[in-house]
């Protein structure tokens, strides 16, 4: 696996700390923050540390294709370090967005395929969430 300054600098970016660790903080999860709360957890380490930096380098990660973001309904951005393939899971009740990997993963692949031959077109994302109530939340 690629370390984090490498990708920053492959994506020609200038490495800082700061970007250094705000994706390191997303590669490392797999919770997919909000901007909001990566800034909590970034200002543990740089108190200094604003939300408009954060924001602001979310926003560039996003562009330059480091990481992948959505609004799965909240009206809010969440961030994803996993750019590969993968579809999500949203739980209704406790908001909680996790990754479900496996057939998926196939599934999403075959999709983009079939859309940009059926319907001519260039498919450049093809995203796939699965909305529920979750098993911790089914235990109630
Ligand atoms: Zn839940
Ligand atoms: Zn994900």
């Amino acid at each position: 696996m690629k370390d984090n300054p490498e990708i920053i600098r492959e994506h020609n970016l200038r490495v800082t700390p700061q970007r250094e660790l705000i994706l390191k903080l997303l590669r490392e999860s797999n919770l997919h923050p909000s901007a909001e709360s990566l800034y909590i957890q970034a200002k543990k380490r740089y108190p200094c540390l604003s939300f408009n930096t954060v924001y602001r380098t979310l926003d560039l990660f996003e562009q330059k294709g480091l990481v992948k973001r959505f609004d799965v309904g909240e009206n809010i951005y969440r961030y994803d370090g996993n750019i590969t393939p993968h579809a999500h899971f949203f739980c209704i009740k406790c908001n909680r967005l996790d990754d479900m990997d496996g057939e998926f993963t196939d599934l999403i692949q075959r999709i983009g395929k079939d859309a940009g031959l059926n319907y001519d077109v260039k498919v450049t994302a093809v995203e796939l969430f699965i909305q529920g109530i979750c098993i911790e939340c089914k235990r109630g």
